[in-house]
């Protein structure tokens, strides 16, 4: 985590590197106060020291006791628990600090694995020297006139005194040269009228207030009710080195001169910082656990940093929240640019503070919105909560005596003391906690005019009005924002900035639902959205997402809002309201689960325009955007070494708002693409816009951006640097300074670009310029953008003279070269066909550093694309010149070794690619064809893409014999070894001995509870890769995108992992949790769909494909040889079916393949009773079904009962669903509830309390014998007679005796059969028993058990639950079998 505080004091000089800027500000201002201010920051892994948390507190020798025994079974001897000596050390802790000296993976992962242990991450330092210079900590005299500021730019104007040396990619500073022209302070207490409560006797006596900071001095004359200070550094003092943490206790609690909110508050200092404000994120752990046992009532934490995945860190924020300490926090100092909000102040339960100036100004270094970290989930959300004062604040001097600073370090302890004051007011202080004094502080804070929602949150804090409601305060649940009007100008930019239409990308605004009743909640039934008809609520269409459980104190509502058909050429507003319930245990009440409700209104008002026509509508490719963290992608300038992370968002909205706000004035509706290219209608687009991509392309992307193309559709691409050599770099320093990670990309992804354009001839090169030059009368400057390497002949390109800087970055040359192509411009020759664009760098249209912008540029760029108008000024240029074919420069490769390296070599090695996907069977055959693309065939696909297991060095299997035969097979690849030998003897849940093996391996001990890490390790060698297509009718993840996303798995979450990706550590990653180590089925759809992007496989998926025929065929060879019989090799399969376009059409397509797996999994086809009139329209069979009908308030709590059939999970699933929106049910099925054979009998109550209850429900609630569950009965030993059209249901128990329902609908649950109706005959000649249909249990295909194979279609294979294995632990040995064949005979042919 980037820790630093956010502080920035009025400094007339600035230090960056070793230049420093001169300081005319301090001429022009000789009386104030003059500091030169020299800021360094940095982050930085703690070489060879981890954090291991625990799944709970434990004493120290507990704690050691773990550590040891998990490591015990690992290689690393030389390790040590890092002596912690802290006011903590006393008490159980849930974390220890481990030194490993070996660079040793797996004993991380060994201690990964240990039952107590919730994760291992690295320890982290942090740096930020503030340096004061002249008289740093000068007293200046008390006076309440005001502050006037002016803020200068915190970006350099000119570039000369940086040097690219060998420091190049030191972080040696961070923005500022802010300058302070005249200063005159004021009394922050007393300006937001503190005084009245004061006399009233509220002084914050009796509330506890906790400062992280540097410290204070003991018997400081400022303050009286210091209750404790302690140190938490390495340093062996309590003092204030800094005077950072005495102005923000004096900010909070001072009692005389510059006077705090809170005098009589118990003020407990915690020493985070040491005095070069050092930190480390275990100090901040230790501290955050003590604050909890101290029981402190308000926090203030003036830091803040982009990484909002330090999770040690980030999670102890969410306890401390939990356990009521109401946590304050700096925005950030990174303003005016939008996206810049820190951590963890962006959080939904932390009070965000940002700062203003005391004339009301938002301050210009005050971060603005919106979150970035919940942009992948569609929209970020609208922080700072709150502003104050944080320009010219006065606070106590480190002695005695006043000083000013100015930042958002300082506007959170203006809030922090106002709270700490408020909180003293409340006489039942149970009231107060951290849900209901943010709705206080935002209910009651002073909108700001002319100030948007991202600049200033609620408005600025008005201390006397949150007195008022907090002292009539009842707890309830409220929104935030607490409305939605989309024509509300300036406050609700950017929504108000564009009307929305009929055909536009949905608008999405995601509110927080703050909850004043408990730390935890959950939203009753469903919210509603409730249109109102004389407003035209009709006209758009809301759809929403929102979490179900409410904690801490918070949850999400993200209302997704589109236009109605009807409304395509209507203009005017349209009006509704969504309501949501929300229910919390009732307090201290927790055991009857009695609870209390609260009913929220949130009011939607849209302004709908006519759709914009075509060529007004620009598109915005944000899916191919990504931003630190997760990953560390480098800035696009690369002169901006003081903050070389690229974090914000790169969306519209943040860092390109000028950009869109530029489009905007020019008459364009500017839609943002949030899914992959597939995903889109571009008919309804001029321009689509791709700026800077990060992400790889799908190929069905590139196919549909072709087909796009070719039909009208225009391309501008602002591309990057990308050069391996200076990525080399990057990670050199990375390796020596153990600092940052190795780049994912440069400033963009190019060979990912090169893949999509490709296909016209053109492509970027890895060559990497920079340089002022003039283009069009316009002054311009390139900032470390690439060059054109290839370009088609009948197009535009212009050239520039620019520097080398990739010369000067790796070798500190300077060379200018001439004519370097930057721009180029192309009229695709398909008729009708749209236009391209390419230029080499964003920085221009960027406002993160941008020099100069070239708004100009994109202006005629979108003339030409749109508008099909050739802008003069470029087509007539003095620097036009022919177009490159041959680049001076390579063009880039991906850099190895990163991420994505697999990619380019599974490529070169053979990729399918587009042309293999034709509607004509007239190309080569592929070796292998996947059909399904569950998880079966993703493991497989990662397998056949390279990776090859092989026992890991060292490793010891709990079973002897096994680990025997493990020995013997060290160095060479399980995939070679004699599987069945491997396999014999062992035992375990599944009939295929491989499923076995292969389980037994990954999870040594998983049936006895245990957690021994898996045996084996996974190498990627290319040389392996059997080339292969995966097709699949949706995303990546086969049936778990079709299970309704929020129930919980059977299986444990780690269970549901394919090799080479931890689910857990990719949960950890989006900062979930498991519950009772399960997931939702959600989560595990998207671990699927991510698993396939980042492990490179993404390339052989093809997506939207649904399979209709496959049929064996003769090869030619075989043909012209007709009376030999056919061998497996000579065989080959004609596969045929279509692909699903965007535009809903089908595309047929043909393929040959010489191998078909089946992994069609069982899910598509639900199984039927056979009962009569079961096919009449309210009789359904997927559990879908009834999701959609409670969804569209078909069924509801007055409705007749819904039947449901079925005592498997699925029922019990649709049971839980349907009491849930209070529908009543008859439960009927076949088996007594005290069978054996029943699921819930197998079920440990412990883990899975949900099916427990349904099980109760049926055996508690029949219809004879009433229960406490009212509108529930069950109907053990009954089946369905018939169904009538009259919605009548006949029931038939064991005796033959016949009971007449009416009910409303009716669900028939009891399981799915494969549909294989794209073979002959419906695949029944390949199953177990050719005379019945296939099933999972009864009658699987059937195989050879060690290759997968079918035995009556040689060349054919199935996986998965169509072989027998129905979960996905098991299904991954059949993964190895069946590549363990193809392996074999492909190296047969080869040897042929
Ligand atoms: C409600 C439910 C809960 C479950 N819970 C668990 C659990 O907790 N643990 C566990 O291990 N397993 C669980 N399972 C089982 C698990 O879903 C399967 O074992 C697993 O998904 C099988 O993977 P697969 O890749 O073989 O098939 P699937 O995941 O079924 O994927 C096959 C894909 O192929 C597609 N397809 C089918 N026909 C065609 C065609 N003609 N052309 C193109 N594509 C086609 C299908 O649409 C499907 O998307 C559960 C299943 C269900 C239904």
């Amino acid at each position: 985590m980037l820790l630093f505080l956010l502080c920035s004091r009025k400094p007339v000089g600035l230090e960056l590197g070793h230049a420093t800027i001169t300081n005319h500000q301090g001429l022009l201002c000789p009386n104030c106060t003059h500091l030169t201010l020299k800021v360094e920051f940095s982050t930085a892994m703690v070489e060879h020291e981890y954090i291991v948390a625990f799944k709970g507190y434990f004493t120290a020798k507990a704690r050691s006791k773990f550590i040891s025994s998990a490591l015990k079974n690992s290689d690393v001897v030389d390790w040590k628990i890092i002596p912690r000596d802290n006011p903590a050390s006393d008490y159980p802790s849930d974390f220890e600090v481990v030194q490993i000296k070996e660079a040793h993976r797996d004993g991380l992962l060994t201690l990964q694995d240990h039952p107590h242990i919730k994760r291992v991450t690295p320890q982290r330092k942090v740096f930020r020297t503030l340096k004061f210079t002249h008289s740093a900590d000068e007293v200046v005299p008390c006076n309440d006139t005001r502050w006037t500021q002016k803020w200068q730019s915190s970006r350099p104007l000119r570039r000369t005194s940086l040097s690219l040396g060998s420091g190049f990619w030191h972080a040696t500073g961070r923005h500022s040269s802010r300058r302070l022209l005249r200063a005159i302070p004021r009394q922050v207490a007393q300006t937001l009228q503190a005084d009245v409560l004061w006399q009233m006797g509220y002084t914050g006596a009796g509330v506890k207030v906790a400062v992280f900071d540097t410290g204070l001095g003991e018997k400081h004359p400022h303050f009286k009710n210091v209750k404790e200070r302690t140190n938490w550094t390495n340093e062996k003092t309590l003092d204030d080195g800094l005077g950072h943490g005495t102005f923000v206790a004096g900010v909070i609690a001072s009692m005389r001169e510059c006077q705090g909110f809170a005098p009589d508050s118990e003020l407990h200092v915690f020493r985070v910082f040491t005095n070069n404000q050092v930190s480390y994120t275990s100090w901040f752990l230790d501290a955050f656990n003590y604050a909890i046992l101290k029981k402190i009532d308000v926090l203030n934490l003036s830091i803040g940093g982009p990484d909002f995945m330090d999770h040690p860190f980030v999670d102890k924020v969410w306890e401390l929240t939990a356990n009521k300490v109401i946590m304050v926090s700096a925005i950030g100092n990174d303003g005016p640019l939008y996206g810049t909000l820190n951590n963890p102040a962006d959080q939904m339960d932390v009070i965000g503070v940002g700062g203003i100036d005391f004339e009301d100004n938002i301050a210009r270094f005050s971060s603005r919105g919106m979150t970035t970290w919940e942009l992948p989930g569609g929209y970020g959300r609208v922080k700072p909560d709150i502003v104050t004062y944080g320009s010219g604040v006065r606070g106590s001097g480190i002695k005695g005596g006043c000083r000013s600073l100015s930042g958002t370090s300082v506007a959170s302890p203006v809030v922090a003391g106002a709270v700490t004051l408020l909180a003293s007011t409340v006489q039942n202080r149970e009231l107060i906690n951290p849900a209901s004094m943010k709705q206080a502080l935002i209910a009651s804070a002073r909108r700001l005019p002319g100030v948007n929602m991202f600049e200033q949150g609620h408005g600025k804090l008005d201390l006397l009005k949150a007195y008022q409601i907090l002292n009539s305060y009842r707890p309830q649940a409220s929104l935030s924002p607490s409305y939605i009007d989309l024509t509300e100008c300036p406050y609700m930019w950017p929504y108000c900035s564009q009307p929305i239409y009929y055909g536009g990308m949905p608008t999405i605004v995601n509110v927080t639902i703050l909850n004043g009743m408990g730390v935890t909640g959950r939203i009753v039934d469903k919210p509603i959205w409730q249109p109102y008809l004389p407003q035209n609520g009709d006209s758009i269409e809301v759809a929403m997402s929102y979490s179900h459980m409410l904690w801490p104190w918070s949850g999400y509502l993200a209302v997704s809002i589109t236009v109605a058909k009807k409304a395509a050429l209507w203009e005017g507003i349209a009006q509704g309201h969504v309501m949501v319930v929300v229910a919390s245990p009732a307090e201290n009440d927790s055991e009857t689960g009695a609870e209390q409700t609260s009913t929220v209104k949130l009011p939607v008002k849209v302004k709908i325009i006519p759709t914009p026509p075509r060529s007004k509508r620009v598109l915005w490719d944000q899916y191919h955007n990504l931003r630190y963290p997760p990953g560390y992608f480098p800035r696009d300038n690369l002169r901006m070494k003081n903050d070389p992370l690229d974090w914000n968002g790169d969306h519209i909205h943040t860092n390109f708002r000028d950009m869109y706000q530029h489009l905007r004035s020019m008459g364009y509706f500017v839609e943002v693409l949030g899914a992959p290219i597939t995903c889109f209608d571009a008919s309804q687009y001029g321009t689509l816009l791709m700026v800077d991509s990060e992400e790889e392309y799908f190929p069905e992307e590139i196919i549909k951006l072709r087909r796009d193309i070719d039909n009208g559709l225009s391309l501008i691409v602002f591309s990057d640097w990308y050069n391996t050599s200076v990525m080399r770099k990057v990670k050199f320093y990375d390796e020596n300074t153990r600092q940052w990670w190795m780049p994912d990309t440069g400033g963009a992804n190019i060979p990912a670009l090169n893949d999509l354009i490709s296909v016209w001839g053109m492509a970027f090169s890895d060559g990497l310029y920079e340089g002022d030059f003039s283009m069009a009368n316009h002054d311009m400057y390139y900032a470390s953008g690439c060059s054109i390497a290839k370009f088609p002949q009948d197009g535009i390109v212009i050239a520039q003279t620019l520097k080398d800087q990739g010369l000067e970055v790796l070798k500190q040359e300077t060379t200018v070269v001439d004519n370097v192509p930057i721009l180029g411009l192309y009229q695709t020759p398909s008729e009708g066909g749209g236009r391209i664009a390419l230029y080499g760098d964003s920085n221009c249209i960027d406002d993160s550093h941008r020099q100069k912008d070239c708004f100009w540029l994109l202006d005629s760029l979108l003339q030409y694309t749109s508008h099909s108008v050739m802008p003069p000024s470029l087509s007539h240029s003095e620097n036009r010149q022919r177009p490159p074919t041959v680049s001076e420069h390579p063009l880039p490769e991906r850099l190895e070794d990163c991420n994505r390296m697999d990619l380019p070599l599974a490529q070169a090695a053979m990729s399918p690619g587009p042309e293999q996907f034709s509607e004509t069977c007239e190309r080569q055959p592929l070796p292998v064809v996947i059909i399904g693309n569950g998880p079966s065939a993703i493991c497989l696909s990662y397998f056949l893409s390279g990776h090859r297991p092989y026992v890991r060095k060292g490793a010891v299997h709990p079973n002897p014999i096994l680990q025997r035969k493990l020995q013997d097979i060290a160095g060479s690849s399980v995939v070679e070894q004699d599987l069945e030998f491997l396999s014999e003897g062992l035992e375990g849940r599944s009939h295929n001995p491989l499923a076995v093996l292969f389980d037994a391996l990954v999870r040594p001990d998983g049936d006895l509870g245990g957690m021994a890490e898996s045996v084996l390790t996974w190498r990627l060698e290319p040389k392996h890769l059997v080339p292969h297509l995966v097709l699949g009718k949706g995303p990546p993840g086969g049936a778990w995108h079709s299970i309704e996303g929020s129930m919980f798995t059977l299986s444990l979450g780690d269970w549901m992992e394919l090799p080479g990706l931890h689910f857990r550590d990719w949960m950890r990653r989006k900062r979930k949790n498991l519950r009772n180590d399960r997931a939702t089925t959600r989560d595990i759809a998207q671990y699927y769909e991510h698993y396939v992007k980042v492990l490179g496989l993404q390339q052989r998926f093809v997506c939207g494909t649904v399979v209709t025929s496959v049929k064996p065929l003769l090869s030619s060879s075989a043909e012209e040889d007709r009376v030999e019989p056919l061998t497996a090799s000579r065989k080959l399969y004609e596969i045929q079916g279509f692909h699903q376009t965007a535009a809903g059409l089908q595309s047929p397509f043909c393929i040959h393949a010489e191998n078909v797996v089946l992994a069609t999994g069982t899910y598509d086809s639900p199984a039927w009773l056979g009962a009569d009139g079961e096919d009449l329209p309210y009789v359904f069979h997927k559990i879908s079904d009834l999701e959609t009908a409670l969804q569209k308030q078909r069924l509801g709590p007055d409705s007749d009962p819904v039947l449901i059939v079925g005592a498997g999970l699925t029922a019990a699933d649709a049971v839980l669903t349907a009491r849930h929106s209070n529908v009543p049910v008859i439960h009927t099925f076949r088996r007594a509830v005290s069978d054996s054979g029943l699921v819930f009998n197998q079920l440990p109550k412990m883990m899975y309390p949900e099916y427990h209850k349904v099980h109760q429900m049926m055996t508690e609630q029949s219809l004879t014998s009433s229960g406490p569950y009212k509108g529930y009965s069950s109907l053990p030993k009954h089946h369905v007679a018939r169904f009538s059209a009259d919605k009548k249901c006949v029931l038939e128990d064991a005796s033959g005796k016949r009971t007449v329902f009416n009910i409303s609908m009716a669900f028939i649950l009891i399981g799915s059969n494969p549909n294989l109706s794209f073979l002959p005959s419906h695949g029944k000649h390949l199953a177990l028993d050719p005379e019945q249909p296939v099933n999972s249990r009864r009658n699987p295909i059937d195989t050879n058990p060690f290759t997968y194979e079918s035995v009556q279609e040689p060349g054919l294979y199935a996986l998965g639950p169509l072989a027998g294995d129905s979960f996905v632990r098991f299904l991954q040995g059949g993964a190895l079998a069946v590549t363990a064949s193809l392996l074999k005979k492909r190296n047969v042919d080869l040897m042929d």
